[in-house]
């Protein structure tokens, strides 16, 4: 059966509205007494049985927050209650915002970095195709020469003309993005490759 359109809108404004009430009855007698210590735990990732905020959702990071002179009371927020808590302690919420936002930047930075020596290792990968092939078009060309043959003409023209050497790899530009120096690579890899495959084909 399909679920009508105007029922599916509401069940989906109504589910924060039934989490900040369930938030609330969790935190009795009184939300606003609930003081926050500064801690932050990473629940990890269970699909299947993932922690969960007070209010009864799934969540990831948690926030515990305690009731003074119950030690043995401690509730845990996940970060979209930190919405609702902070109807009650903007402070306590402000911090707990402070921190996640950090851990959040933190893995930020920590992605960016891992996508650097990903894509500086491509460059290493395609600046050794570079060298090789720079070696194998070099060494095919001096065959020729040294046996006094003529080499194939587009071999000729990638080794050794003045307008169409292909550069070496030595002479990669300074680029400042890792995407551009493998970018060069690939384009005189290709050259390379066009050149000693056209020549077996040459007379
Ligand atoms: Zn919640």
């Amino acid at each position: 059966m399909k679920i009508p359109a105007l029922e599916r809108t509401i069940d989906r404004a109504e589910a924060p509205a039934h989490y900040a009430a369930a938030l609330i009855a969790a935190l009795a007698p009184d939300p606003a007494l609930w003081e926050y210590r500064g801690e932050m735990i990473d629940g990890g990732i269970s699909a299947l049985s993932p922690p969960r905020c007070a209010c009864g959702h799934p969540i990831r990071w948690l926030f515990p927050i305690y009731l003074p002179g119950t030690p043995e009371l401690a509730a845990q927020l996940g970060s979209t209650c930190i919405l609702h808590y902070a109807a009650y302690r903007p402070d306590d919420a402000a911090r707990m915002q402070e921190r996640l936002a950090a851990m959040e930047a933190e893995l930020a930075a920590a992605l960016a970095k891992a996508r650097r020596v990903k894509s500086m290792a491509e460059v290493a990968a395609a600046r050794e195709r570079h060298a090789a092939l720079t070696g194998a078009a070099s060494e095919r060309y001096e065959y020729y020469r040294s046996g006094g043959l003529r080499a194939p003409r587009s071999l000729w023209w990638a080794v050794a003309s003045r307008k169409g050497a292909v550069p070496g790899p030595d002479e990669c530009p300074q680029y400042t993005r890792p995407a551009d120096a493998r970018r060069w690579h690939e384009k005189h890899i290709a050259a390379l490759i066009a050149a000693l495959t056209s020549a077996l084909g040459d007379k």
